[in-house]
């Protein structure tokens, strides 16, 4: 039975959010506390709803909005948390402990013995010619994707129609997969030279990209869209710079996936520490520098040591463990990532399955930190399996021969990262990593499992280059 800190009697806690993060704060402060009072206020109307299922209602591969939801009003309401919706937090302010907010167009307070933010992301809108109408607000048929609000804008998008989604990101990819397979005319304009550029490496894509290609998206890579054409309310087209050379394209709609940036303002505002990225930044049992304030979830950074440095969360993985962690600590338990953090992530779109763990070349480069770089393909099964296929690895190595990032595409990519992750966190060097062992059936895996020669090749590469240092 849970054994209540005394100095905790009579605690409320406030969670700022409706997210992963902020709901599974809730839910793990209620699994040692039946009693403390909990406030969770919110500027959304619907509670705890799966994001990354919001491109599968699109599609319509989820039939119902409602399947995507996790953790309903009533759910939190049954459990004793009082939920305010469609309120926003303006300002905190950690002197009085009070929070502030609007709601209903009047500003209101709260007081909190502890509180925990976890008001996630947004968007990040570029600064494109012609973005937003004179009011100031997005032209019409100008979206993102992160609310269902969102959603419920671009599912109503008809065959028929033109989109150009600007950015070729996470959501901006799975949105186009979603759009094209209800036979929507999708183009991506990327300004990098790579599709998911800040998330996996170039040649880690190449069979993604052929895939988006044959799909019958128009993709315009190392391009840039300079300006949205509009009649002032709704959008009539795209300039796209590309190769030195102009492009105007029609449009119905513009999807804008360029990145999202934290939630932070009212925590800056008071003073708690960020990142130059504005993301709050935690330790290991989600505390921040300010007393009694937590936080959870995308609005976060974490100490990663492979990157030296704080890396912004970004993944609903991450984000559900941290709330249960902020939660039970702010209910006086000692709770804590055990393991260092990874940033392990993966997706799955046109047919492709992509993972990787830890840095890019790209990032690594930006650090200036030196690396040793492998790159292997390999077959999934023997050749002679009807239904091998190829898988892709690409490995970052520091020069003591500890793993800084790894990339994969293709069969089970997730499942080896998820390997490599825990190989990361423990620090396995690659003297040991390349002899680990791994399990063979035809119908599974060549005798020789991919991975395992790229490992092996990775570690000859590294003793290669160290022996003369
Ligand atoms: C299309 C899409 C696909 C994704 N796919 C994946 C995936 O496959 N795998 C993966 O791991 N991650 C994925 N993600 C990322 C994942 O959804 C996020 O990491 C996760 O939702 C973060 O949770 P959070 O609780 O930190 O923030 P959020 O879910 O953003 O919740 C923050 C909440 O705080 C509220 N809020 C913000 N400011 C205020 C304020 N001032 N006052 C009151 N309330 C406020 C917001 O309205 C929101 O309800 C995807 C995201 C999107 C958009």
């Amino acid at each position: 039975m849970f054994n209540r800190n005394h100095n905790l009697e009579n605690t409320s806690i406030v969670i700022i959010g409706s997210g992963t993060a902020a709901v599974s704060a809730a839910q793990s402060i209620r699994k040692y506390d039946k009693d403390i009072e909990v406030t969770l206020i919110t500027d959304e109307t619907v509670m705890e709803y799966s994001r990354c299922g919001l491109p599968y209602y699109i599609s319509g591969v989820v039939d119902k909005f409602e399947n995507l939801v996790e953790y309903s009003i009533e759910w939190l309401k049954n459990k004793g948390i009082k939920v305010m919706t469609d309120c926003r937090v303006k300002s905190i302010s950690p002197v009085s402990q009070t929070i502030y907010f609007d709601c209903n167009n009047a500003v209101n307070s709260l007081h909190y013995e502890k509180l925990i933010i976890a008001t996630g992301s947004r968007p990040k809108i570029p600064h494109l010619e012609g973005v937003y109408k004179n009011d100031g607000k997005l032209i019409e048929n100008i979206f993102t994707l992160r609310t269902n609000r969102d959603a419920e804008c671009i599912k109503k998008i008809e065959k028929g129609m033109k989109v150009v989604i600007v950015g070729a990101g996470l959501t901006g990819v799975e949105t186009a997969e979603a759009l094209s397979s209800k036979g929507i005319e999708v183009s991506i304009v990327e300004f990098f030279d790579s599709v998911l550029p800040s998330v996996f490496e170039k040649d880690i894509t190449a069979e993604l990209t052929k895939n988006i290609r044959n799909n019958g998206i128009k993709l315009y890579l190392a391009s840039a869209v300079k300006e949205i054409l509009s009649n002032g309310e709704m959008v009539k087209g795209v300039v796209v710079s590309a190769a030195e050379k102009e492009i105007k394209m029609n449009a119905d709609y513009v999807i804008i996936s360029a990145g999202n940036k934290p939630n932070s303002e009212m925590a800056i505002e008071a003073n708690i520490k960020h990142t130059e990225s504005k993301h709050i930044i935690v330790d290991d049992h989600m505390k921040t520098d300010m007393d009694n304030v937590f936080a959870a979830g995308d609005v976060t950074a974490m100490y990663a040591p492979y990157a030296k440095g704080y890396v912004a969360v970004g993944t609903g993985s991450i984000a559900t463990r941290q709330g249960l962690i902020a939660g039970a600590n702010a209910i006086g338990k000692d709770e804590k990532f055990n393991l260092p953090f990874v940033n392990a992530r993966t997706t799955q779109c046109f047919d492709v399955e992509l993972a990787a763990v830890g840095a890019s070349g790209f990032e690594l480069d930006n650090n200036k930190v030196k690396y040793i770089t492998y790159y292997y393909e390999g077959d999934t099964h023997p050749r002679y399996m009807p239904w091998n296929r190829k898988v892709q690895f690409k490995f970052f190595l520091n020069e003591d021969g500890q793993l800084l990032g790894a990339h994969c595409s293709g069969n089970k990519a997730s499942q080896r990262i998820n390997i490599l992750s825990l190989a990361m966190a423990k620090e396995v060097n690659i003297k040991e990593l390349h002899n680990m062992e791994f399990a063979y059936a035809p119908a599974v895996s060549p005798v020789l499992d991919p991975m395992y020669i790229a490992l092996t090749g990775l570690y000859i590469k590294w003793k290669r280059i160290t022996a003369y240092q």
